[in-house]
């Protein structure tokens, strides 16, 4: 490990004293050992702890150290033989040393101090800003340490500072406003703010006390009475402050800030008032925190109620164009934005102010290219961006871009867009440049910078809430595209069905009459056939032609003939049980399929149907129709064919007969 060199200079408002791993003996102390405790080195002999303590003390202090790195507690003791001033005492290890920190304690209403800390902590745990909570916080520091101005120093991503709120004094000026360049806050001395919260300097002009004898292995670095280093000591000198308090407010991810007391004189401020003020600056810091959550908080919940509101209001999905009609303006005024696309499927929906499709398409091309990963992408500076800067987006300076994972292989964008915000900083020095590490300038004159061509800049929570938007509108497009196509699939089903329906129609009934078809009627004998066969239930055919028909055609023309066809058809069908079936068997011929008849029913039905037939009026026909009727009643052995050869005979012997009657088909031969 290697050993930094700190420089060995103490302020002088307290004791430091090296000492051994054992804590006995006292291996250099500083220079005011004399002068502010009143203990005399001695000329040569070695100088114990319990010279400076006394014996008890010396040996609790050993006591509590032993394997501890500190000292749980600071120690008061008083040296009551020389006077009556009480000392404060910390104690911890340091490599194989022990450091022991002795400050004198003034008389202080105790008491007071701690009541009037309750006020403070209670009246910061009561502010619902932040600007409020940091303006009582400086004003409540600088009633407590009196110092002239109290200011609070906020960090940004590049480690600028912005003072953000000031209890100012009379003799110092104003720093509200200005900015501090991060070259003033290094590294390590942010580093040391994270390791020791807390720095003082009682007198920056103050002559340093040194360590007698010099101890060049002592690690001060921790020590809370190291005197500044020359840069720190010219840097307030330029500030105006002779006296300084530095605090540091520590965030969940870091420095958020640190609080400066400066006074244009020496400035003492008591071990318990110091405590007093760090209690405050953590308190306000956590409550500072909480606020930002809690106003975070609100900001997401508002961005995804701006979708699921919408959403919430319809029944069915909405389309991607309509969605972003709808939000748009909500949208925008959320993320600070003046125009925002959806880029989906190639296309690019857009609202308010935004860049030209093509150019638009074409950062979306380099974006896929270059932004692989699935969180968002940003920049403030379009014109300087490597990704955008050939782009043509004259009235875009910032933009937003949130990939939307659709599916395995494709990615839908969202895409906001921000206008220059012209912006003037002040500076209250001029930012160091390699040529010039620290430019001195006066903080009263401050030096201004107008920020040009870059947008106002992508907080983290509204990138967050991007995201957050991002995949809720992923959703609601695959709820969109999901229900599109379900509805496209119900229209291609209900298409199908009918097709389907027209089909059946086609192959089973005839166009004409809307009965059955020769095919059908002769589906439905062959599986009576079987029915018969297997549970020997009689059943009959009917087989009917239309008598003369070719004069009715020849006398009133085809489209009379059709008509009676189809009065025909519609009569007979009416006519017939449930369980009974017409089909047109050609032409002018007809089938009646009657099922569980036997020769009387079928003669019976035969002769109604005839009857019937004959008394049938058609519109623009004077005379009458009639049909001749072949019966014939299911054989066993019988195969459609010869049944209906069977009903046929007997039909030719109705017409034979003088047509209009009905004739029973003859009983078939009996094979030999
Ligand atoms: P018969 O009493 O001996 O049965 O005499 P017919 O005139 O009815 O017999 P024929 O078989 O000579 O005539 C049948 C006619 O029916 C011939 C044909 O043009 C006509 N026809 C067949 N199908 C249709 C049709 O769908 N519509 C019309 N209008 N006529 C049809
Ligand atoms: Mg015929
Ligand atoms: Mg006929």
């Amino acid at each position: 490990m290697s050993k930094k060199q700190y420089h060995p200079l103490l302020q002088s408002f307290g004791v430091l004293l090296v000492l051994d791993a054992d804590s006995r003996c006292i291996q250099a102390a500083s220079t005011n050992l004399t002068h502010l405790i009143g203990v005399e080195r001695p000329e040569n002999g070695q100088l114990s702890l319990a010279c400076v303590l006394g014996k008890r003390l010396s040996q609790r202090v050993r006591r509590e150290l032993r394997g501890h790195q500190r000292l749980p507690s600071p120690l008061t003791f008083m040296r009551s033989k020389h006077s009556n001033v009480r000392f404060q005492l910390h104690a911890y290890r340091v490599d194989e040393q022990v450091v022991v920190e002795i400050e004198p304690l003034k008389a202080l209403g105790k008491r007071r101090l701690l009541g009037t800390v309750n006020e403070r902590l209670m009246h910061l745990a009561e502010a619902t800003h932040q600007e409020e909570l940091l303006d009582y916080l400086v004003n409540a520091i600088q009633q407590l340490t009196g110092h002239d101005r109290v200011t609070v120093c906020h960090f940004d991503s590049d480690w600028h500072g912005l003072m953000v709120a000031e209890a100012p004094g009379k003799e110092l000026p104003s720093l509200l406003g200005q900015r501090f360049p991060a070259s003033d806050f290094p590294a390590p001395l942010r580093q040391s703010y994270e390791n020791y919260p807390m720095r003082l300097v009682e007198d920056v002009n103050a002559p340093p006390e040194t360590l007698a004898p010099p101890c060049p292995t002592a690690n001060l670095s921790g020590s809370f009475l190291r005197a500044p280093a020359p840069e720190r000591q010219r840097y307030l000198k330029r500030l105006g402050a002779r006296g300084a308090l530095s605090l540091a407010m520590q965030g969940d991810s870091g420095l958020w800030g640190l609080v400066f007391c400066h006074s244009a004189t020496p400035h003492s401020v008591e071990p318990p008032v110091r405590d007093a003020v760090r209690t405050l600056v953590q308190m306000a810091t956590q409550r500072m925190l909480l606020l930002r959550a809690r106003q975070e908080a609100r900001y997401l919940q508002r961005v995804q109620d701006s979708l699921v509101l919408s959403a919430g209001a319809r029944s069915e999905p909405q389309n991607p164009q309509q969605l972003l009609h709808e939000q748009a303006a909500t949208w925008m005024k959320l993320f600070r934005a003046h125009g925002v696309v959806l880029w989906l499927n190639g296309g690019a929906y857009q609202a308010g102010v935004t860049p030209t499709p093509e150019a638009i398409s074409q950062f979306v091309l380099r974006l896929e290219r270059a932004h692989v990963h699935s969180g968002p992408w940003c920049t403030r500076e379009l014109a300087k961006d490597p990704l955008t800067c050939s782009l043509a987006m004259p009235e875009q300076c910032g933009a937003l871009a949130v990939p939307l994972l659709m599916n395995s292989t494709q990615r839908a964008w969202l895409l906001f867009f921000r206008p220059e915000q012209v912006e003037t900083l002040y500076w209250a020095m001029q930012p160091a440049t390699e040529q010039q590490p620290t430019a001195i300038a006066v903080p009263s004159v401050a030096w201004h910078e107008e920020v040009m061509g870059k947008s106002e800049a992508w907080q983290w929570v509204e990138r967050l809430a991007a995201v957050d938007l991002g995949e809720d509108l992923t959703l609601a497009i695959s709820a969109y595209e999901i229900s599109s196509l379900n509805m496209h699939l119900e229209r291609e089903r209900k298409a199908l069905a009918e097709a389907n329906q027209r089909l059946e129609q086609l192959a089973h009934f005839d166009p004409l009459t809307k009965v059955w078809n020769r095919y059908r009627i002769e589906e439905a004998i062959n599986a009576e056939l079987v029915a018969a066969k297997r549970y020997a239930a009689a059943f009959a055919l009917l087989l009917f032609d239309v008598d003369n028909f070719k004069q009715i055609n020849d006398t009133h023309g085809h489209s009379v003939g059709d008509d009676v066809l189809v009065a025909l058809a519609r009569l007979v069908e009416s006519s017939l049980r449930g369980c009974d079936h017409l089909g047109r068997w050609g032409g002018e011929e007809f089938i009646v399929l009657a099922t569980h008849s036997d020769i009387n029913a079928a003669l019976g039905l035969a002769e109604r149907l005839r009857s019937l037939v004959a008394e049938l009026h058609i519109e623009g026909l004077k005379q009458t129709v009639t049909v001749s009727i072949g019966v014939a009643v299911w054989q066993p052995g019988d195969s459609c064919k010869t049944i209906i050869s069977r009903a046929d005979d007997a039909m030719y012997r109705a017409k034979h007969g003088g047509r209009n009657r009905v004739e029973m088909a003859l009983e078939p031969e009996v094979p030999i």
